[in-house]
């Protein structure tokens, strides 16, 4: 039977900012909706994300269950808010990060790890140990408390905050967390402060280089919100620029199947349009941004994961590892 470890900072938890101040180590569940087990939705080869993150073999991408944030409109809300993932041990965790390495990643790519950084700490020092050598990316909603982050000195060298507004009634709105603009910020501040920004030289296969070390800043734009928008991009040029790159992720759809999803009344229902495409490439231009990605935007809905599958994604978009029903995907054992 599995037995989750004990971890001093799940006793009373305060790792993030919602403050439960639960014992998790006793089983309770705070509002990340976990206690001390580490639970892992998904692991494969991503190459959807940015150029320097997929680079030529792909980012190895660890999806891990729960969520502190519970955006209403997460597009994963199977993993991030009903449960859906498997309790691993820290050698089990290793041996997924390791697998990927084995399998051709970039990098390993931990996704919402937020409520988890105690046990996910442990798990990639580990991998570490046992023979983990790429670099470790952390891809938050950045709704964390740097006392938390500092946990994962010495492990991870890139950071992927997705800064996803700094509008406090947009948050109470979406996330319920009034004080996620105040608490994000200060949380990439203390992310951009601890990794330079580095990247290999470019080459023919690869003319964006790979990233090493910093911040990419991510925003998903949501539609009729582009004032929303440009409060991030005028942080990003006060307080980031030159330091961080800049991602801007307009993906943005409306998840109707999601039983989370009600309740939004802060932007319409719908994908971006063309025309707030344009508007935002002005936009970057007001600002002087120019060192960043930028996303095309989407048509339908067809993309959205479904994580009861092994194979979530496009085949084109990703490549499975390790699923939470079948395990290691092809392997003996
Ligand atoms: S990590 Fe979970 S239990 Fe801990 S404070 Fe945050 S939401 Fe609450």
């Amino acid at each position: 039977m599995y037995t989750p470890p004990m971890y001093r900072e799940y006793e009373a938890c305060t790792i993030c900012p919602r403050n439960c101040g639960i014992n998790r180590n006793g089983g309770k569940r705070g509002l990340c909706g976990e206690d001390a087990s580490l639970r892992v939705a998904w692991a494969g080869l991503h190459f959807g994300e940015e150029p320097p993150i997929t680079g030529t073999g792909g980012s190895g991408t660890v999806f891990i269950t729960g969520c502190n944030l519970r955006c209403k409109f997460c597009q994963n809300w199977q993993i991030s808010q009903d449960g859906m993932g498997l309790a691993v041990t820290e050698a089990g965790f290793a041996e997924i990060c390791l697998e990927l390495q084995r399998s051709g990643a970039e990098n390993v790519n931990i996704v919402t790890g937020s409520h988890a950084i105690p046990a996910i700490a442990a798990g990639l020092r580990h991998a570490k140990n046992v023979g983990l050598s790429v670099p470790i990316l952390w891809n938050s909603s950045a709704y964390e408390c740097p006392e938390a982050l500092a946990l994962l000195d010495g492990v991870v060298s890139v950071w992927l905050p997705d800064l996803k507004t700094l509008n406090p009634e947009l948050a109470a709105n979406v996330f319920h967390a009034r004080d996620y603009p105040k608490a994000a910020k200060k949380a990439i501040r203390f992310m951009a402060d601890r990794a330079p920004l580095a990247l290999t030289p470019p080459d023919d296969a690869l003319p964006s280089g790979r990233i090493t070390s910093g911040v990419i800043l991510r925003h998903l734009v949501l539609p009729n919100r582009l004032a929303d928008t440009e409060l991030v991009l005028e942080w990003f040029a006060e307080h980031l620029a030159g330091k961080a790159l800049l991602s801007l992720m307009t993906q943005y759809t409306p998840v109707r199947e999601s039983p989370h999803a009600k309740g939004i009344d802060a932007f319409p229902d719908r994908l971006m349009t063309p025309k707030e495409a344009d508007r935002l490439q002005g936009l970057l231009e007001d600002y002087g941004i120019s060192d960043g990605f930028y996303q095309e935007l989407v048509e339908d809905t067809s993309w959205l994961p479904d994580f009861v599958r092994p194979q979530p994604f496009s085949s084109a978009l990703a490549k499975p590892i390790w699923h939470w029903r079948d395990g290691f995907i092809g392997r003996e054992g």
